[in-house]
């Protein structure tokens, strides 16, 4: 049995949660699929680059985060994309998550041992655990995460001592790229209890293909046609009277051409629908939605890969991190700079966590940056940067560092169709209300307006929409997997398809 024949659904996006949307609903038998894609590429915050010879480098997304019960990682299993030999490259594990071959020098030269490390990333993570475990005391109900990481840290010896503080300072710093936030005092720590991390580690690298090889293969499920690169919306039309329009809803592109539809799932990140949505919508979005698109959180994580003629590092290196002597995700040095007019852009470099070494590049570092620092990087020249980051690399470790022979960053904060990397939740905001809210279909059933108008006229999707899995790439392909469902169930007197999620 299929759908209608006539029916027509535009999916705006083609990330992961427009692909898996797409490609459900072809499977599903839904014959008039169009996907418009602003950019010139699919895959959207899922980008594989080779600016380095034939190997991968991943400017957007690079691990797949758990195994148990994440229906990305079987997919790549099922498509054998996954990585089959062992590396010991630090890209292999996330930032900030230690091991015993990272070095860690403080500003004055000195490295750390691994004993003094290891006391407090163990400390600090256990206490994040408890924000993601839900385990904290009703008095951490309204603290940020980083208020709350101090409070607990300040009862522990190990803030007794100087690197103590530098240490659990530059965990601080670290953590910020798991929730793209400028600060951990920007993030909610009960909310976090939201989040569900699942089992399985990070270690589960993708293959020679990285991610645009998961992205390729959900295009193939589609009919050649249906993906249009470099076709922005500009407007969404709905509720249109059908008595007049042949479908209920429009979809303007940039430069004119239009679509109609009976259904569009838009799967736009959260920064585009933040600096966007008021003005792309007709009628406008409700005020559930954009409550939710202005209270949820959508934060900067940049990579600056560093390619040197020669290794300089040691071999058993796999990342050099920077301590500094008061870092910006120090209580006293983050309040400051709330009130310094700017004064943080001369030091944005702080920002810099430290540079891991890279999976498959034997001579590339990568670096990595969050935040408001991020973004005023991406204002900088690629040289400058490149500068910038062997000067630091230099005062810490006292080697002899070469100058880069190619310095790539990637620009997520000014990208005109992402506007930053991925979702958090800042502090007093409900976030599984928010995350709901983005996520529900136009028109409401709730609204009298539209109570005769076709059902699930827009729909969203996007990691932005996952009460559970926002940020990551399983949560974006599992909500376009939701949003197919919802028309395959609305059409499903004449569908036998059920689809797994
Ligand atoms: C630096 C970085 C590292 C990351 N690392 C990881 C990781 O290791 N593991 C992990 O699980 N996740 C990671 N993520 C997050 C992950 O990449 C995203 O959560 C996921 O890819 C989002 O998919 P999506 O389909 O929701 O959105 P997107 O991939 O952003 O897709 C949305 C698409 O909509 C398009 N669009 C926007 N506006 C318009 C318009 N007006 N018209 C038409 N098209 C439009 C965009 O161009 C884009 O292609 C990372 C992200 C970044 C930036």
């Amino acid at each position: 049995m299929s759908p209608p024949s006539g029916v027509k659904v535009v999916v705006i996006g083609a990330g992961l949660a427009g692909l898996s949307a797409a490609s459900t609903l072809v499977k599903a038998g839904f014959q008039h699929i169009q996907i418009l894609e602003a950019m010139g590429r699919p895959g959207g915050r899922v980008h594989t680059t080779r600016p380095f010879g034939q190997d991968i480098i991943e400017l957007g997304a690079n691990w797949i985060h758990g195994q148990e019960g994440n229906p990305l990682f079987l997919l790549a299993q099922e498509q054998d994309l996954l990585l089959k030999e062992n590396s010991s490259a630090k890209t292999m594990c996330l930032p900030g998550s230690i091991t015993s071959k990272d070095y860690f020098f403080e500003e004055s030269g000195r490295q750390l041992t691994m004993d003094e490390v290891e006391k407090v990333c163990t400390l600090f993570s256990k206490l994040t655990s408890k924000a993601f475990d839900s385990e904290l005391q009703p008095k951490h109900s309204t603290q940020s995460l980083g208020g709350y990481l101090d409070e607990e840290f300040s009862q522990s010896p190990l803030a007794l001592s100087v690197a103590g503080q530098r240490l659990f300072e530059w965990c601080k710093r670290s953590e910020c790229t798991d929730e793209a936030s400028s600060s951990l005092y920007e993030v909610s720590a009960v909310q976090l209890g939201h989040y569900v991390a699942l089992e399985g580690g990070f270690f589960n690298s993708l293959g020679p293909g990285g991610y645009q090889a998961l992205a390729d293969t959900l295009l193939d499920s589609v009919p050649p046609g249906a993906l249009l690169c470099d076709r922005p919306v500009d407007s969404i039309h709905w509720a249109l009277d059908e008595e007049i329009h042949t479908h209920p809803v429009s979809v303007q592109c940039q430069g004119g051409q239009s679509f109609k539809a009976d259904h569009v799932i838009v799967s736009v990140p959260l920064g585009f629908l933040k600096v966007k949505a008021a003005a792309m919508f007709e009628p406008a979005l409700p005020t559930s939605k954009t409550s939710a698109i202005r209270n949820l959180g959508f934060g900067i994580v940049d990579k600056i890969y560093l390619r040197f003629e020669n290794r300089f590092w040691p071999d058993d290196c796999a990342g050099i991190q920077l301590l500094w002597d008061a870092g910006p995700e120090d209580e006293k040095v983050y309040k400051q700079s709330q009130s310094d007019n700017g004064a943080w852009r001369d030091t944005w470099y702080k920002k810099i966590c430290g540079f891991d070494t890279v999976a498959r590049h034997p001579n590339v570092l990568c670096g990595w940056i969050t935040g408001r620092e991020a973004e005023h990087m991406e204002s900088l020249d690629e040289k400058i940067v490149g500068e910038v980051c062997v000067r630091l690399l230099r005062s810490f470790t006292g080697w002899s560092v070469p100058e880069p022979a190619q310095v790539l960053m990637s620009k997520w904060g000014s990208e005109p169709f992402v506007r930053g990397s991925y979702t958090y939740p800042p502090p007093g905001v409900d976030a599984v209300r928010e995350h709901t809210a983005l996520a529900a279909p136009l028109p409401q059933p709730c609204d009298a307006r539209y109570s005769q108008a076709k059902p699930l006229q827009v729909l969203f999707a996007g990691e932005a929409t996952h009460i559970n899995f926002y940020t990551t790439t399983h949560g974006a392909y599992m909500t376009g997997i939701r949003e197919a469902q919802r028309l395959i169930n609305l059409y499903a007197d004449r569908i036998n398809v059920k689809v797994k999620m």
